[in-house]
């Protein structure tokens, strides 16, 4: 009896070669534009102490209440999968005594793990591209970083994407706002789904982005937070707006984005597709001016955002398979070492060459074919004394006997 297979855990997935490339392909746009902006790739750890991230997050948070990969090690240390970059990017900050060397321009990629309702683009485990900037100041930053997340979509050359601001105010302004909004909501408690009843007196701005049709419905007429700026929040606002018009990248107001995490005040901001049924957010973040104080650093302003690397790799049209540029087709025994070391040769002129292993030429032209190269390289006996090769173009079917050198100059053309 055959041994039974064993299955990956139910929403982790396997990045077999095309996802990858795909994956590659996002990953090399984002160092690109990120790299002009002047962004430094940061590695951070992904099991993190729990406490971390119950500080930063929030208890009364999704993430934090319901979807960490929590547990307690032999040891008897409570640590965890991070679910997100952002608050283990504070902590390496402070850690690494990097609070007096002025601003970080940070990004990273890699996985986060989230205990979710696996579907199409929610994983629990998936990657992001995260940028995070310490000292921020003002609006300017703002726009910059929006624009930045704008060049680097666009670099993707994915259409149909829609930005969508927002302001979350501040310690002095979303006390009252969060007052009249929980009002609002007690007022049509009995309306609105169990989830929005459990989040309306511990995490109401949340409520704001259910996705229940007869809850948005409900909600058409919730107070909104960019009706409750106070001036400077107000000012802030404005600004961001004014460096979004100079940049010209387009954007539309959205009172309805908030963020899952407690951490964050004023600009919230997402960038979203229709393309991808419910899961349409690819890129969200916003500024968190408190969270550095809060896990012990100094005032410290920062801004950030996060982009889903498997729903963003989704929108890409096929990746280009890879390419093998040469196969090398033996014909003879004695034969085989000379043609270990003319592929390697050719290695070094930067070609991607598979060896086809000797035996019969038949197999070996059906290897070359099957590996897709664009050229074959046959080598026998004859040839080995000669110091030449017979090459075949794949595409055309078209051969000739050729020095080493002068085959690859053909191959390059
Ligand atoms: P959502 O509203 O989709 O749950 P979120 O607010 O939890 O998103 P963030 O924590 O802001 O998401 O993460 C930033 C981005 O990471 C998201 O916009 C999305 O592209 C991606 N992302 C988040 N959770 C998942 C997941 N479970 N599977 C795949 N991608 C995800
Ligand atoms: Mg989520």
């Amino acid at each position: 009896m055959a041994a039974k297979k064993l299955q990956s855990i139910r929403g982790i997935h396997d990045g077999l070669p095309a996802e990858v490339r795909a994956w590659q392909r996002v990953e090399a746009a984002a160092r690109k534009v990120f790299g002009t902006y002047a962004f430094s790739e940061v590695r951070l750890p992904v099991l993190e102490p729990t406490e971390l991230f119950v500080r930063s997050i929030g208890e009364a948070t999704d993430i934090v209440s319901k979807e960490m990969y929590a547990f307690t090690d032999q040891g008897g240390d409570h640590i965890c999968l991070r679910p997100e970059g952002t608050a283990g990017a504070v902590r390496a900050y402070l850690q690494g005594g990097l609070t007096r060397s002025g601003g970080q321009r940070w990004f990273y990629i890699g996985p986060m793990f989230r205990r979710e309702r696996p579907q199409k683009g929610r994983l629990r485990q998936f990657q992001q591209i995260g940028v995070e900037m310490f000292g921020a100041p003002g609006p300017l930053e703002d726009a910059e970083i929006l624009a930045m997340a704008h060049a680097f979509l666009s670099e993707l050359g994915i259409g149909g994407l829609q930005l969508e601001i927002n302001s979350l105010g501040c310690t002095a302004c979303r006390p009252a706002y969060r007052e009249a909004l929980v009002a609002y909501l007690h007022e049509r408690a009995d309306l609105l789904c169990e989830t929005c009843k459990e989040r309306m007196d511990k995490n109401p701005m949340r409520v704001l982005d259910c996705k229940v049709a007869s809850c948005q419905a409900e909600l058409s007429a919730a107070p909104e937070m960019v009706n409750h700026l106070c001036a400077s929040c107000e000012s802030h606002f404005a600004g961001l707006q004014a460096g979004l018009k100079a940049l010209q990248v387009p954007y539309h107001i959205n009172a309805r984005i908030v963020r899952g995490l407690d951490y964050y005040n004023r600009t919230a901001f997402e960038i979203v597709t229709d393309q991808l049924g419910a899961q349409g957010t690819v890129l969200a973040g916003g500024r968190y001016d408190g969270l550095i104080e809060e896990l012990g650093g100094p005032a410290t302003t920062a801004i950030g955002f996060a982009a889903g690397l498997e729903r963003l790799a989704m929108l890409l049209g096929d990746s280009e398979p890879a390419v093998v540029d040469i196969a090398v087709v033996v014909l003879g025994e004695q034969v085989i070492p000379y043609s270990l070391q003319q592929a390697a040769k050719l290695r070094q002129h930067g070609f991607s060459v598979v060896h086809c292993g000797g035996g019969s030429a038949k197999r070996q032209f059906k290897a070359a074919d099957r590996e897709g190269a664009r050229f074959v390289v046959v080598i026998g006996k004859d040839e080995m004394q000669a110091g030449v090769a017979t090459l075949k173009n794949m595409a055309t079917g078209e051969q000739q006997q050729l020095a080493f050198e002068q085959l690859v100059n053909v191959i390059r053309d």
